[in-house]
């Protein structure tokens, strides 16, 4: 009954980097090494990270009839992503324009392209991957009135997971279709409004669920990840066992919060770990794992990430995530 474990519905971007001993000041220009183009961009990330370990995975998303295209939908491939939902034309591919200090602070320059051209008419065109996809993933790097129609064209009894990322204030109706919405520091701070500042993180995932979603997941980079659900929805879906995880660390009334313990590693490079945990938690809750013991696996899976450079290059396969 169902063709993909998982379907990201999101961006894709050509990310364009050249190191430089100095970023450029206004006016000014600087000379740089030679330029890297890797393929990038939260929807093809997410993409990728799950076809990697293992999972049936499509993209719907939408690229330019461009060289950067044809590069993202060729990487895509070669990862086991299914690219019949990826669209091409409309506008150029998205490119993200990077430049890195030998410091590792960079400049970047975002122009959507073709992501910003992903309208809400070409997810109801996708009906039929939406409801052959046994978990639907994705994120704000595409129009928000897209992740809205994804939202009211999930099939009956459909699983969404959204990382609002780039984040921003979210409607109702989205925050409700949220299981889990997965959100860092910066992201719930911004989706909670300034007045979060001083919370701990359990504060935040137990105010987060207090607008509206079924569950939230806090991720804390080495520290792991928190998992809240209301005590109604853990009865309803809890499991004895929970891989990885540390125990409650809190509860309110009704709320349930999970801490997640991480793995450690000598950490490289974060880019990308919230995508493959995302990805990796998305597709373990398909095959029926509880919200924790998606976490946990997912824990491994971003802590493999940030074990090597990249973005998607740093994405572990299942046997990876297995022997860590
Ligand atoms: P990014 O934006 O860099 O992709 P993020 O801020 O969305 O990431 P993080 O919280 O940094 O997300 O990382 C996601 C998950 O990956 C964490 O919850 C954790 O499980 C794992 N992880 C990240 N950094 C480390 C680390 N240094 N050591 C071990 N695990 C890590």
């Amino acid at each position: 009954m169902y063709d993909y474990d998982l379907l990201v519905v999101g961006s894709a971007n050509a990310d364009l980097v050249i190191g430089v001993e100095r970023r450029p000041a206004a006016g000014e220009t600087v000379l740089g090494g030679d330029l890297a183009v890797h393929p990038g961009g939260k929807g093809a990330n997410q993409a990728v990270a799950a076809a990697r370990l293992g999972a049936a995975t499509a993209l719907l998303a939408r690229v330019g009839d461009d060289g950067h295209g044809r590069l993202l939908i060729d990487s895509l491939r070669t990862a086991g992503v299914d690219t019949a939902g990826v669209l091409v034309g409309g506008a150029p591919t998205g490119v993200a324009l990077i430049t890195v200090d030998p410091s590792g602070d960079n400049s970047i320059v975002v122009s959507p392209g073709a992501n910003g051209r992903l309208t809400p008419e070409d997810v109801r065109a996708a009906d039929g991957l939406l409801r052959t996809s046994r978990v639907v993933s994705t994120q704000l790097e595409i129009p928000l009135e897209t992740v809205v129609e994804v939202v009211r064209s999930l099939p009956e009894g459909g699983r969404l997971v959204l990382n609002p990322s780039p984040p921003r204030p979210l409607p109702a109706e989205v925050l409700a279709a949220c299981d889990p919405l997965i959100v860092n520091e910066h992201e719930a701070k911004v989706i909670l409004g300034d007045s979060a500042a001083g919370d701990t993180p359990e504060d935040w995932a137990r105010r987060l669920l207090a607008e509206g979603p079924r569950s939230v997941v806090v991720t804390l980079g080495a520290e792991g990840a928190l998992v809240a659900e209301t005590r109604t929805e853990t009865e309803r879906r809890t499991d004895e066992s929970g891989a990885g995880v540390g125990g409650a660390v809190g509860g309110g009334v009704d709320v349930e919060v999970t801490r997640v313990a991480s793995v450690r590693v000598d950490a490289v490079d974060t880019t990308g770990a919230g995508d493959a945990f995302t990805a990796a938690l998305a597709w373990r809750l398909g095959t029926g794992a509880t919200l924790a013991e998606a976490a946990g696996y997912a824990a491994r899976v971003g802590a493999a990430a940030v074990t090597r450079r990249g973005a998607q290059e740093s994405f572990p396969t299942g046997a990876e995530v297995e022997a860590l």
